[in-house]
């Protein structure tokens, strides 16, 4: 049997990664690593890195990996003796092969990466029944037709700039899916492909029924 305490979780943006994130924390006790929440810690706390990190984070472009290797690197120190989970790092194969890298210096590696394979037509037919209401504000996902709080017609969100997620899934393909393959050729890759709506919760069962087989293989 395998022990499993450092996962990462693969999926592209409007996957549903975020309601999986939250179910593998829960289900395996899993401390969540937010690449996001620990440069604005850094950040807040004046470090020589979270100074670093604000210039970028100022100019909204993306913190060079020198600087989120280092703050994930202290992360990992850390939370060496707790079940982590990477959602959002590694993005990319050089990410990847620090971390891997920072790892083994602790004596650690990767367990296991859970890789939500959502099929681009299903993301598509997502973002178009994601509605909200244009008199009281209310946000739906489930392409209602009147606004389950005040009975208005509802319109397809616009707040999800078309261009930026265009940009964020070309990124996630060019960059984040070959993180995929560096664990495949580990052996550590778990893919879930879903290709039809369905509960999340259904999702999650696959999740957990595929860990169950990989932590016996
Ligand atoms: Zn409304």
């Amino acid at each position: 049997m395998k022990s499993l305490k450092r996962f990462i979780l693969v999926g592209a943006p409007a996957s549903g990664k975020g309601t999986q994130s939250s179910f593998l924390s829960t289900t395996y006790d899993l401390k969540p690593l937010s690449t996001g929440a620990l440069l604005r810690a850094e950040v807040a706390a004046g470090s020589p890195l979270g100074l670093e990190a604000k210039k970028y984070m100022d100019a909204a472009m993306f913190v060079p990996d020198e600087v989120v290797n280092g703050i994930v690197a202290q992360w990992l120190i850390n939370n060496k003796e707790s079940g982590c989970l990477l959602d959002g790092y590694p993005r990319t194969v050089a990410q990847a092969q620090t971390l891997d890298a920072e790892l083994s210096k602790l004596g650690l590696a990767v367990d296991i990466v859970v890789y939500l394979n959502v099929s681009a037509e299903l993301i598509e037919a997502r973002m178009l029944r994601r509605k909200a209401c244009p008199k009281c504000g209310e946000t739906t996902r489930n392409g209602e037709e009147l606004c389950p709080k005040c009975g208005a017609p509802m319109i397809v969100r616009t707040d999800d700039n078309p261009e930026a997620f265009a940009k964020r899934r070309k990124d996630y393909e060019t960059l984040t899916l070959p993180v995929v393959d560096h664990y495949r050729a580990q052996g550590k890759v778990v893919q879930i492909d879903v290709t039809e709506e369905g509960e999340p919760e259904a999702v999650s069962a696959r999740i957990a029924a595929a860990i169950e087989e990989y932590v016996k293989a």
